[in-house]
């Protein structure tokens, strides 16, 4: 999808203060954040980064805001505190260095921090103004469509430009030292992955078209007399389809798997042709005629998205299976029996009991009203 971000950095309360701040280390992960508020009412996605940084500098009392970005309950996405800045997000006590994670400070100094604006669990409560607690709506615990679409977005770029492994894109609770259960039991930092994962495949490699060979990188090369002549009728084929473009017959023999050569027989002739099938050509073709007719040609196949003028020989078809005789088996039949009456001799019952196996089980069963099929006689 499109991202659109919005920059705000600049309006982020005393950002002058700190805009020139370094963060510690590189950047190796994102932690993805709810913000945990929501409209009392309607149980809706509030806040956007100018609130939530207002509440962190003046309430707080920290110097800048807790996220790098916020996205809004409706998918806008706003750049808010800058990535070389460390985001107060994830930090935990741990005086003695004894978790091993800088402090307390290794997700703040090497995790970008994304915060989407809602509050992604249900029952949720607040305290009202006489001090009691009520309840919010349980509507509205899961990112919207927009918000959702917007961070997988946001997080795909940012994992681009810091080349950031999928396993190192993680919810809050996800991070050691931290007990939260941000960003909302409803948000799972697993399917997220998942997503990130679907995204990361390649996309499947284009098919030809119905009948032509699929062409690996180097597998095809363009044949063409030596004049510039053909070089020119061939461009729009050589740009469309980039084979390799060779002016040497003689050179081609066992190099490449599809050999598309261009001009008449004087040009370059059958034999050399043959040569090239000889030398382990699957397919090689020839575009005939002078270099307008081949231009003719070449253009009508690229206009028509065709590599080739006709595809590459089919798998020949299975030989069907012969039609032999039949002989219905009679009352005291056996298989030396028959064998004597349609070959003359008794002895080539194996035969007939080979070419019926899916109808005997033995050369020694036999029951009238079978139908056995009878090979011919060997020469
Ligand atoms: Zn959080």
């Amino acid at each position: 999808m499109e991202l659109t971000i919005k920059d705000v950095r600049a309006q982020m309360p005393n950002y002058q203060n700190y805009k020139d701040w370094q963060r510690n280390g590189p950047i190796l992960g994102i932690g993805v954040h709810h913000s945990a508020t929501a409209n009392r009412l309607t149980g809706a996605p509030i806040g956007d980064a100018a609130t939530f940084f207002d509440y962190h500098v003046r309430t707080n009392g920290w110097s800048h805001g807790g996220y790098n970005y916020v996205i809004t309950g409706s998918g806008e996405v706003e750049y808010a505190l800058d990535e070389k800045i460390a985001a107060y997000h994830a930090g935990f006590k741990d005086p003695d260095n004894s978790e091993g994670l800088e402090f307390g400070q290794y997700w703040n100094n090497h995790y970008l921090a994304i915060c989407m604006a809602g509050w992604f669990t249900e029952n949720r409560t607040y305290v009202d103004a006489a001090g009691r607690t009520q309840p919010i709506p349980n509507q509205y615990t899961r990112p919207s469509e927009a918000q959702f679409n917007a961070l997988v977005a946001l997080v795909q770029q940012l994992r681009q430009k810091y080349n950031i492994s999928i396993e190192n894109v993680r919810g809050h609770r996800e991070l050691a030292g931290n007990s939260t259960v941000c960003p909302g039991l409803n948000f799972s930092p697993a399917v997220l992955r998942d997503k990130l994962r679907e995204l990361d495949k390649p996309a499947p490699a284009p098919q030809p078209p119905a009948g032509q060979p699929q062409v690996g990188q180097g597998e095809h090369v363009i044949l063409l007399p030596d004049t510039d002549k053909y070089l020119d009728a061939a461009l729009g084929y050589i740009w469309k389809f980039q084979p390799d473009v060779s002016f040497a017959a003689g050179q081609a023999v066992g190099r490449w798997k599809y050999v598309t050569a261009v001009g008449n027989e004087e040009a370059i002739s059958s034999s050399q042709l043959a040569r090239l099938r000889e030398g382990g050509a699957l397919l090689v073709q020839r575009i005939p005629g002078n270099p307008t007719a081949a231009q003719d040609t070449l253009d009508k196949l690229v206009a028509q998205n065709l590599r080739f003028l006709v595809a590459a020989e089919p798998e020949p078809e299975p030989a069907p299976p012969p039609q032999w005789p039949t002989y219905t088996v009679q009352p005291g039949d056996t298989l030396s029996r028959i064998s004597q009456q349609f070959y003359g001799v008794s002895t080539l019952w194996r035969l007939i009991f080979e070419a019926n196996q899916d109808v005997l089980s033995s050369p020694s069963v036999i029951r009238p009203g079978q139908v056995l099929r009878i090979p011919p006689k060997p020469a």
